[in-house]
């Protein structure tokens, strides 16, 4: 820039990195396509599995989208911008992640021809929020009203199918169900009500349903009770011990008559806690804080079950499933603040004892109890069960499913051509460009699968304009062939499709929209691990 012919005014730092115009759209629709690329392979119940392995060396073997985005550190802005599609999928749904970035990856290499063709980003980008308004609108036109149990479960196994956990999709689909509708309350599911307790050893088979609550702790004294019934539950937010003195005074006790009085009185309160506990009828407590070895004495004297140092979270979460409330002081508790449960038992785990609190009436909080060989195992279990409780959970809130396996996907295809041409002017071109990105599901979909991407898109195509219920139809992708996904079972929160398809056509916008890229030079980065990066973090990419 020059100001009056002659001095240059330079406005930009030295360093700044500076792409403008078709460069800098290209150049973010590459970075966008990349990251849709990294985790295509991955989608659909035929998709595969990624190992990330980071810096130091942890690994983590995942198909879900979300989880590798996390993993990876990615640089490019644009990048980044895709990956933040996933996070929001997932919180949102905690499903069709995936889906969302490969959408939005899509779109802009649709996008790519008409920048070409002098088409101002502007236009396209109308073209495409006109086309996403659209595409809710068809799905919600498409959608099927869904409660039963019946429906839940296959809206379970559809989120379930694909991810690593060997056969046991029927049976950890119903655990998901049960779990889900026993914590919904007024139509809405709090799934962080659903505690995952995870622990080494056994098969996946071998996870099961809790009425309750498991703690991973020992009873604090060897001669306490294995197994309480009836249980009367005291939970404490409070030490059962001693108060210490604050300030670390000294207590200045000159002759042994006054120190055996001291401690007889210390000995006395302990006593008094545990007379107070027994009087209101405990036969089970919880503490957050310690519990002396005196009290464990008296406690374990009195038949008393007693386990201490529990998290906060673990203490809310017994007096959700039990209806105990957590008592700030062991003297002040009294009966109502006891819970119920039919059993409070000690089992061995592998090596470890666990406190399972179960049978509860009508518990607000319940665990799944989540087994298997390894670590690694057991984290994608995890993920995928977590993944199932929000679609059940979002069907049981929105109760609206979709048929899955590219049904939707090629229904919008046909109905958003046909609204295209409706519209005319050059946000036509974008809306067909829009319509045509809707097919890299099903076409992906048959690519993980093994099956002609083509073919199938025809024969999908074929059933969607032909046949009875054809909207219905989607990829099996054990023949190749169009089915009724509502007869295979494969189904989906209507919830999960509309926010993939609206979050992918945001960030595609917002992407084309960009035509300057102005970058401070990077800062050196800070002394860290070889390899650069952060510590821990996995190697970069892009
Ligand atoms: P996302 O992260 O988007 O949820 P997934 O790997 O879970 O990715 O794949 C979801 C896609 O797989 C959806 O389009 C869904 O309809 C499809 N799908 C799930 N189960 C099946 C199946 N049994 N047959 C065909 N397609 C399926
Ligand atoms: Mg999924």
């Amino acid at each position: 820039m020059y100001a009056n012919g002659n001095q240059p005014i330079i406005v930009l730092k030295e360093g700044t990195e500076r792409t403008k115009d078709k460069e800098a759209q290209f150049n973010n629709i590459a970075a966008a396509k990349a990251v849709a690329d990294a985790v295509r392979s991955t989608l659909g119940p035929k998709g595969m599995d990624k190992m990330l392995v980071n810096t130091i060396g942890d690994v983590v073997i995942t198909n879900d989208g979300v989880t590798i985005l996390k993993e990876i550190e990615v640089q490019h802005p644009a990048a980044k911008m895709v990956v933040e599609v996933a996070k929001t999928q997932d919180n949102e749904c905690g499903d069709g992640t995936t889906t969302a970035v490969v959408l939005a990856g899509e779109l802009l290499k649709q996008s790519e021809e008409l920048i070409d063709a002098n088409i101002h980003p502007t236009v396209i980008a109308n073209g495409f929020r006109m086309a996403a308004a659209k595409a809710v609108e068809v799905l919600n036109g498409i959608a099927v009203d869904a409660s039963s149990d019946e429906i839940l479960k296959k809206v379970a196994v559809t989120s379930l199918t694909g991810k690593s956990i060997g056969d046991e999709h029927d049976r950890l689909a119903e655990i998901v169900v049960k779990a889900s509708k026993s914590v919904a309350e007024d139509g809405k599911v709090d799934t962080d009500n659903i505690r995952l307790e995870k622990k080494v050893g056994g098969v996946i088979g071998d996870t099961y349903l809790v009425e309750g609550v498991i703690i991973d702790k020992e009873a604090v004294h060897s001669r306490m009770p294995k197994k309480v019934e009836n249980a009367k539950i005291a939970l404490f937010a409070a030490a059962l011990e001693v108060k210490k003195t604050e300030f670390d005074a000294q207590i200045q006790i000159t002759d042994p008559a006054s120190m055996s009085a001291f401690l007889a009185e210390e000995e006395n309160s302990m006593k008094a806690m545990v007379e107070k506990i027994k009087e209101i009828g405990a036969n089970v407590v919880f503490s957050s804080k310690g519990i002396d070895e005196l009290v464990q004495h008296y406690l374990a004297k009195a038949g008393i079950l007693g386990y201490r140092r529990l998290k906060q979270s673990d203490l809310e979460a017994i007096g959700k499933a039990t209806g105990a409330t957590v008592v700030g002081s062991v003297m002040e508790i009294t009966k109502k603040d006891l819970g119920t449960a039919g059993l409070v038992e000690e089992k061995q785990v592998g090596e470890d004892g666990m406190a399972f609190i179960t049978k509860c009436k009508n518990p607000k909080a319940i665990t799944i109890f989540v087994r298997g060989g390894t670590e690694h195992v057991l984290e994608e279990v995890e993920r995928a069960l977590n993944d199932a409780i929000r679609t059940v959970g979002v069907t049981l809130e929105n109760k609206k499913v979709v048929a899955g396996a590219g049904a939707p996907e090629i229904e919008l295809q046909l109905r958003l051509s046909e609204y295209a041409s409706s519209v005319g002017g050059r946000e036509q071109l974008a809306i067909e460009k829009f319509a045509k990105a809707m097919e890299i599901i099903p076409w992906t979909l048959a690519e993980n699968a093994g099956i002609d991407s083509i073919d199938s898109i025809i024969k999908l195509k074929n059933a969607h304009e032909k046949k009875k219920d054809g909207k219905y139809y989607g990829l099996d992708l054990s023949t190749g062939e169009a089915v009724d996904m509502f007869k295979l079972n494969v189904i989906e929160p209507l919830k999960v499709k509309v926010q993939a398809i609206s979050s992918a056509e945001e960030v595609a916008s917002m992407i084309l929209r960009i035509d300057d890229v102005i970058a401070a030079r990077r800062s050196a980065p800070p002394a860290g691990p070889p390899g650069g990066g952060m510590p821990g973090g996995m190697p970069g990419m892009m």
